[in-house]
């Protein structure tokens, strides 16, 4: 049976953070400025999720839901649309508030007080099912509450952003250095040189780019020579 349908499903997790792959689930950030929380307005934007069943295939793609879970959120989600779309709207507004923080940290800016109280009652929610459990010789967190509520991927992702901000190398945090694109990841090459989200794509669209421009003043200066 075929369970992904969305472009969602099929995103590059290059983030290195659960976190940061979620706030890429919007192509080409560098091209607008991120103000809105409304999905509406983001979708014009390479928005990958478009409604609150990309966000289930997304989380099964990202892991932290399975396949089982998901299913049972899509049938959920489809009897119960208004609360989904709710949760939906929940998740972008994280989302948006995460992405405005870790961009507040690369530029030296103080984040919004406003995207910090987002970041937290989403801590907050998360928290609430948070359990210490027993695993092999150690201890464990596990979520619990209701296979069935809506929002259990939003708790992953909120702990995930609360983890990496307190807890992450942030010294390591980058923004793709590809033309519009936007991306976030965790630098974790060794001499901390990485600069694109994905060699294959940005990575080689720049290069292109760069021999492109230089070929362009190559021209120019050959023909101001000949005059
Ligand atoms: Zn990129």
């Amino acid at each position: 049976m075929k369970v992904f349908q969305s472009p969602a499903a099929k995103m590059k997790l290059v983030g290195g953070q659960l976190c940061l792959d979620f706030v890429n689930t919007v192509d080409s950030r560098g091209s607008y400025s991120p103000r809105g929380n409304s999905p509406s307005a983001n979708n014009v934007l390479g928005d990958k999720l478009g409604d609150y069943f990309d966000l289930v295939e997304w989380s099964q793609h990202a892991g932290i839901i399975t396949g089982r879970e998901s299913r049972r959120l899509i049938e959920v989600g489809r009897r119960k649309p208004s609360e989904a779309g709710k949760v939906f709207e929940r998740a972008i507004a994280l989302r948006e508030a995460l992405y405005r923080i870790f961009k507040a940290m690369l530029t030296d800016r103080q984040p919004r007080s406003v995207d910090l109280v987002t970041v937290n009652d989403e801590l907050q929610r998360a928290r609430s099912h948070e359990r210490l459990t027993r695993a092999g010789d150690g201890f464990t967190w596990e979520w619990t509450g209701p296979a069935t509520a809506l929002d259990r991927m939003l708790w992953s992702i909120a702990h995930s952003g609360a983890e990496y901000l307190t807890a992450g190398d942030l010294s390591r945090l980058r923004e793709c250095g590809g033309e519009e694109c936007g991306w976030l990841f965790e630098d974790t090459s060794k001499n901390r040189s990485r600069q694109w989200c994905h060699m294959q794509d940005c990575g080689n669209l720049e290069k292109v780019r760069r021999f492109r421009a230089r070929q362009r003043r190559g021209t120019k200066i050959k023909r101001s020579a000949s005059r």
